[in-house]
């Protein structure tokens, strides 16, 4: 599949000390995989592939941390360690790997363009692994007060295998790192160590006489014959600390083990990120957007008849449906081109198309779907109205026919006469998802008149686009009464 999004990020290789070019989405999909177990519910990988989109265009549009970058490259691979391309992971995954690199797919292409904002701008989407109950109060990390980095109490992750940890450290490695010294134990020294060994008691010669241990009165020859010590005469002292730990990471923004848990019991991504990130905005990116919402997309436009072909419609004032399925066509085209869809036509023209070769240029092309445009017509002049067809089964073609029914009837006031199925040579003949509209009847002279008037051309059409964003959900602030 192609991606929607033109946006791109620039890296700074260090090693080869070049500068190379990546596809925000693509390098989503990349640091999807580096950064998240594969394992984790869809709505937690969503809301991780929402969140590295975010930091992404932060970076690009300069709103983050650039220390050290030069105004050439938005950020070093140094900061994503160990990250490797998806085919790398087929040794990781084993036979998971196809069933990854789909769902992967799926993910960021759901989320395409999604970020998480705040004041109409990316957050800075911080997460880790584990917050251990709850999430931290940026300013208790490092010192910033972030509006929306607050912390929230976190239930989630109390299934974790990361929530209980533990490190060994030898006491060498703890002097060494933290540049100190322990006193050397003497064995006539009393080490205590709180709760372990208590009220110890030695004679001038520095024999145990008694301690408590865990709280356990002991003598001293029982400790020596018990623990097979050589002598009363002991002493102890620690060769590792071992440092026990609950959660993992700094504990600001997203604590991914409690999203996946939130994710099981049933939320979704946006309620999720809406959970840890405080009072942000979870929409598309809108320079992602705003201009070219389709791109990507391929759609076939097929204006139906043309040429001398016997099923063209004509009016008894001898208008002809070609004529009219070619205005719409043409002015169509136009305008999802302007929106960055990819647009194929089966004729620009007044040309006989055979329907086989209309039917060879949709599976040709793979469109995401087509729209073959008619104009109705039948002996009755009163009848009028809008129709739609898809082939039955094509829930895809229903539910963008159903949008394109409830926006046309509504722009242009023609009655619904119905979504149906039909098995119509193109809908049959070909392997994609399309739809048949016939926009109204040619035989009613009231409409007639209006199919000749190019503004109401025009509201079709405008009309069309809106349903088309509509089923991508890309214009989603046009309500569909
Ligand atoms: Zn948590
Ligand atoms: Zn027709």
């Amino acid at each position: 599949m192609e991606n929607n999004i033109d946006l791109n990020i620039k890296i700074y290789i260090p090693s080869e000390d070049k500068i190379i070019t990546r596809n925000i989405e693509d390098f989503v999909k990349e640091l999807l995989a580096w950064s998240i177990p594969m394992s984790f519910h869809i709505e937690a990988l969503k809301c991780q592939s929402i969140i590295i989109r975010t930091n992404l265009i932060r970076l690009i549009k300069g709103g983050g941390n650039r220390e050290g970058k030069d105004s050439k490259w938005d950020i070093s691979i140094d900061s994503f360690k160990g990250i490797m391309p998806i085919q790398e992971y087929k040794d990781i995954w084993g036979k998971d790997y196809s069933k990854n690199v789909r769902l992967i797919e799926m993910v960021v292409k759901e989320t395409n363009g999604v970020i998480i904002t705040f004041k109409d701008k990316p957050i800075d989407a911080r997460f880790h692994d584990v917050c251990g109950g709850a999430t931290e109060n940026s300013e208790n990390v490092d010192g910033n007060v972030v509006l929306y980095l607050r912390k929230v109490l976190c239930n989630y992750c109390q299934e974790s295998p990361l929530i209980h940890n533990y490190k060994d450290i030898s006491v060498e490695d703890i002097e060494a790192k933290l540049n100190i010294r322990f006193s050397k134990a003497s064995p006539i020294k009393n080490m205590a160590i709180e709760d372990m060994f208590d009220d110890i008691i030695r004679d001038e010669e520095g024999r145990v006489v008694r301690l408590k241990v865990a709280g356990k009165e002991f003598e001293g020859k029982e400790i020596m014959k018990l623990l097979g010590l050589e002598s009363t005469r002991f002493s102890w002292k620690p060769k590792f600390i071992r440092f026990f730990t609950m959660g993992k990471g700094d504990g600001v923004g997203l604590c991914q083990y409690g999203a996946n848990m939130l994710a099981h019991e049933g939320r979704r991504a946006e309620e999720i990120l809406n959970y840890y990130y405080t009072g942000v905005t979870i929409k598309k990116n809108e320079n992602q957007c705003m201009k070219y919402p389709l791109k990507g997309k391929v759609i076939v436009i097929d204006a139906a008849h043309g040429g001398e072909s016997s099923e063209d419609n004509s009016s008894i004032n001898g208008t002809r449906e070609k004529d009219i399925n070619l205005s719409i066509a043409i002015n169509l085209e136009r305008e999802l081109r302007k929106k960055g869809a990819i647009v194929y036509m089966t004729r620009t023209e007044d040309i006989f198309v055979p329907l086989s070769q209309r039917a060879e240029l949709i599976n040709k092309n793979k469109p995401d779907f087509f729209i073959t445009i008619h104009q109705n017509y039948i002996k009755n002049s009163s009848v009028s109205g809008t129709e739609i067809y898809f082939f039955r089964g094509d829930k895809e073609a229903e539910r963008l026919g159903k949008i394109i029914m409830k926006k046309i009837t509504t722009a242009i006031e023609t009655i619904d006469r119905g979504l149906k199925t039909a098995d119509f040579y193109l809908l049959r003949d070909t392997n994609v998802s399309g739809i048949h509209v016939e926009i109204g009847y040619l035989s009613n002279p009231i409409e007639e008149k209006k199919l000749l008037d190019e503004h109401y051309i025009d509201r079709i059409v405008t009309a069309m686009i809106e349903a088309i964003l509509f089923y991508y959900e890309v214009g989603n602030n046009i309500p569909l009464k």
